[in-house]
């Protein structure tokens, strides 16, 4: 599916390639169980997987967590990594 997004940066996001190198899949590991249990390796993945894309110039992700015809949830990078530990 062809998509255009403006994003918060002013940016356009654009998923109309196939493949696409802004659209990602996000698949829980619980989830990808599942679907290896059930199909094989990458069958069935597309039907599944969260629509995720990127934005090419600030790094925003734009999830689709309840599918592409709902409002996805915007997230952006924090400015300062917190040390491990
Ligand atoms: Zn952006």
């Amino acid at each position: 599916m062809s998509t255009r997004r403006l994003c918060y940066c002013g940016n356009i996001i654009r998923s109309g390639e196939i493949p696409s190198d802004v659209e990602w899949h996000l698949l829980s590991d619980v989830r990808l169980f599942e679907l290896l249990e059930k199909e094989g390796p990458a069958e069935g993945v597309f039907d599944v997987a969260t629509r995720v894309h990127i934005c090419p110039e600030c790094g925003r992700l734009v999830v689709h967590w309840q599918g592409l015809s709902k409002p996805p949830t915007i997230y952006i990078e924090e400015p300062e990594k917190l040390e491990d530990g």
